[in-house]
């Protein structure tokens, strides 16, 4: 059983009403033995409408009360500090000079936005063709990666498909290789990896993030960090899917996944 969820949010994210107790609750009961909070953190994170969340975190106010609930928790469950970046090419010098001012134990870093809209927003395929919307993605991700050095591993690295007309139904590894490729290579030769986050499952995907031929090319070309997160917003979403994650994994041919403590790897094994 994988006993450590690598991407969670809590209230102190501006998408989330739940409050960190009640997800460290729910993750004792589930018998997690290490919980990392990744709450969202987006700089310049476009408004489509007037209810749109900014994603911004109040860091200060995180930090503080994730160290009170530590305490309180010692030795019962392992708490992470991290956190999700939101990337975008105009942004990373801020995202650097971010990341460098807390002691985060894991940072994701995440495409929310392909030049400056958001895929979750019906817009973002307005006026072309689900292929172009999702090559923009995942060129944008591609720079990101190409000039961002402080995160550990890419946030659900095929988020966009998740809100495409047809969604994965015509969507493969083979089909994006050109940009797809590239992006794995970059991330593997920087020492970067990749997440397997269960919330594809959620989105009726019938597959995590990214999907299951683009995590096995991540491993034929040597891929080896490799985080599994939840991406729970709520506590009846923490270790979603889990046991189809290892079943995934194993069929992938990895034999460990990865935490991070002090952004440091370690390995367990599946
Ligand atoms: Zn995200
Ligand atoms: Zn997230």
């Amino acid at each position: 059983m994988i006993q450590a969820d690598f991407h969670l949010h809590s209230c102190f994210s501006q998408d989330s009403l739940a409050p960190m107790e009640a997800m460290i609750e729910r993750g004792l009961s589930l018998g997690l033995d290490t919980m990392c909070f990744t709450e969202h953190m987006d700089f310049d994170y476009v408004k489509t409408t007037e209810s749109t969340p900014t994603f911004s975190l109040d860091t200060h106010s995180y930090y503080h009360h994730f160290l009170e609930l530590k305490e309180q928790y010692k030795g019962q469950i392992c708490l992470l500090f991290g956190v999700e970046l939101g990337l975008q090419p105009h942004v990373l010098s801020t995202c650097s000079a971010y990341a460098k001012q807390y002691p985060f134990d894991f940072i994701i870093a995440s495409s929310h936005l392909a030049n400056r809209r958001d895929p979750y927003y019906p817009q973002y395929f307005q006026g072309r063709k689900e292929e172009e919307g999702y090559l923009d993605y995942f060129h944008s991700t591609l720079e990101n990666i190409s000039s961002y050095d402080d995160f550990q591993v890419y946030g659900h690295l095929d988020y966009v498909i998740r809100y495409g007309p047809h969604q994965n139904q015509f969507f493969s590894f083979k089909k994006y290789e050109d940009i797809l490729e590239p992006i794995l290579k970059s991330l593997i030769e920087r020492g970067k990896g990749i997440e397997l986050n269960t919330s594809g499952f959620k989105y009726g995907l019938s597959q995590p993030h990214p999907q299951i031929d683009i995590l096995q090319r991540y491993k034929e070309l040597g891929g080896e960090i490799l985080t599994i997160g939840s991406d729970g917003h709520k506590p009846e979403e923490i270790a979603y899917h889990f046991f189809a994650a290892k079943e995934i994994l194993i069929q992938c041919g990895f034999t460990y996944y990865t935490i991070f403590k002090n952004q440091k790897p370690e390995f367990l094994p599946l």
